[in-house]
C-alpha cells in the first residue's frame, strides 16, 4: 500500500499507461500532431505521404529494390493484403505457426481462397528454420512462406535471418508479418531476402491506429498485377494509382499519417530501431525481474523472448484472480493484458510505447501493491505449502 501512494497514476493525459500490444501509449506531440484537418489531395498532405513512405522504406533498407504500400486499416488488413495480392490463385503458401497470428494467416488464406500448407509449432517455442527448409525440399507445389517475425501471442521471437536465408536457398518467397516488431528489432532487406513485409503505425513505431502498410520488393509488386481477391485490399493497384499521382484511391488516415510523421522523427531521434531495441530490451528486463521477485513465472526462456511483450503464466494461488488483478493494476495507472495462448493459462504485459525504466518499475510496484490488496503471496505457478510450513518460517 506504501507502494502505491507513491506512484503517479496516469501519463501526462491523465490516461492510464497501456501495457499491451497495441493500440500503445503515444507521445504528447504525436497526438499534437493530429490536431489538424488535411485535404487529401492536398500537396501539403502528397509531400507528407511520400515523406513517410520513403523513411518506413529506409527504416528497412529496401530503397532501390522495394516500396511502400500504405494501406487504410488495423494490422490484419495489411497481412490480409500481402497475401491476396503477392500469392497468385495458382500458388500455394507454406504458414509457419507458433501462435495466434499465424493461425491467422491460415484463416485469411482460407476466405482468399488461396492454397497453403502449416508447419506447427508449440506456443513457447521459436520456428526452426531447418523443418523448414526440409518441408520445402518436400513439397515442389509451394510458391510462399508467411511467418511472423515476434508472435506476440507468447511474445517469443522467430529467427527471421535464418529462416529468410533458409526460404531464399530453397527458391521460395518469404512474406513477413512484422507487425509487433517494425521499428523494434533490426530488419535489413540488403542482407536478408525477403519479398514482403507488413505492419502497422500503432505498435512499435508509436504512431495511432487506422494505418497499416507493406513493403514489398518492387519487381513481386508490378508482377501481382491482378492477383488481389478485394479490391480495397490490392496492394498492387493501391501502389500504382499512389505512383501515379501521389494520392490514395479511397479515404486516407490523414490524421493518423501525420501523427505517424511524427512518431517517425521521434525514433530517428532515439538513434532509430537500434535505439528504441535497447530502451524496449531494458524496459523487459526490468519487467522480468521485478515480476520474478514477486514470484511470477514467464512462459518463455530469454533466449526466445523477443523484448515486446511478456507472457505470465498464471499464479497458483486461489486467491489470485485475473480480472481483480487487471483492476487493482488499472486503478493504480496500467492497462495490461488477458493472454491467448491455447495450452496454458496466462496474461501478459508489454513493454513497448512511449514508455521507459520509471513506467516499468511503477507497473512493477502496482503488480506488488495489488497482489497485496488480494491477500495473494507469490506470483508463482506451482503451489505453495511448503512455504507456510515451519521450514519456511525457519529461513526467514
Ligand atoms: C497486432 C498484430 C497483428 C495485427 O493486429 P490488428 O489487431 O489487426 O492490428 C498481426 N500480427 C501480429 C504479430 C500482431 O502483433
Amino acid at each position: 500500500v506504501k507502494e502505491t501512494s507513491r506512484l503517479p497514476a496516469t501519463s501526462p493525459t491523465g490516461d492510464p499507461w497501456l501495457l499491451t500490444p497495441g493500440p500503445l501509449t503515444t507521445s504528447p506531440a504525436v497526438k499534437r500532431a493530429m490536431l489538424h484537418d488535411y485535404g487529401s489531395r492536398d500537396p501539403q498532405f502528397v509531400d507528407v505521404n511520400r515523406r513517410i513512405r520513403d523513411r518506413l522504406t529506409g527504416i528497412v533498407r529496401g530503397q532501390g529494390t522495394h516500396v511502400c504500400v500504405p494501406l487504410q486499416g488495423s494490422g490484419t488488413f495489411a497481412v490480409e493484403a500481402m497475401l491476396g495480392t503477392l500469392v497468385p490463385v495458382g500458388g500455394r503458401v507454406l504458414i509457419l505457426v507458433n501462435g495466434a497470428y499465424g493461425r491467422r494467416m491460415a484463416l485469411i488464406c482460407r476466405y482468399a481462397g488461396r492454397s497453403f500448407a502449416t508447419l506447427e509449432w508449440s506456443e513457447e517455442a521459436a520456428i526452426d528454420p531447418a523443418a523448414v527448409e526440409q518441408a520445402l525440399a518436400r513439397d515442389a507445389s509451394i510458391t510462399h512462406v508467411a511467418a511472423v517475425h515476434c508472435e506476440t501471442t507468447s511474445g517469443v521471437l522467430n529467427p527471421l535471418g535464418a529462416l529468410a536465408e533458409a526460404v531464399a536457398r530453397r527458391g521460395r518467397a518469404l512474406l513477413v508479418d512484422a507487425m509487433s516488431s517494425f521499428g523494434a528489432l533490426p530488419l535489413d532487406f540488403r542482407t536478408m531476402p525477403i519479398e514482403a513485409v507488413a505492419a502497422s503505425a500503432n505498435k512499435c513505431l508509436e504512431g495511432v491506429p487506422g494505418l497499416a502498410f507493406c513493403i514489398v520488393r518492387q519487381t513481386a509488386l508490378e508482377a501481382a498485377a491482378g492477383n488481389a481477391h478485394a479490391l480495397s485490399l490490392d496492394l498492387n493497384a493501391q501502389w500504382a494509382a499512389m505512383e501515379l499521382d501521389g494520392q490514395w484511391r479511397f479515404t486516407p488516415p490523414t490524421h493518423a499519417i501525420l501523427a505517424l510523421e511524427r512518431a517517425l522523427e521521434e525514433l530517428e531521434d532515439e538513434g532509430g530501431v537500434a535505439g528504441r531495441h535497447v530502451r524496449y530490451a531494458e524496459n523487459c528486463r526490468l519487467l522480468v525481474q521485478g515480476m520474478r521477485n514477486l514470484g511470477f513465472e514467464t512462459l518463455l526462456t530469454e533466449a526466445v523472448q523477443a523484448p515486446i511483450i511478456v507472457t505470465f503464466c498464471m499464479p497458483a494461488e486461489p486467491r489470485f484472480v485475473f480480472a481483480a488483478f487487471y483492476e487493482g493494476m488499472r486503478a493504480k495507472g496500467f492497462v495490461i493484458y488477458p493472454g491467448k495462448l491455447t495450452a496454458v493459462e496466462s496474461f501478459r504485459i508489454g513493454c513497448i510505447g512511449r514508455i521507459g525504466p520509471r513506467e516499468m518499475e511503477q507497473a512493477v510496484a502496482a503488480a506488488a501493491a495489488t497482489l497485496a490488496e488480494m491477500g495473494v503471496r507469490s506470483g508463482a505457478t506451482e503451489s505453495f505449502s511448503i512455504e507456510v510450513g515451519p521450514v519456511q518460517q525457519r529461513v526467514t
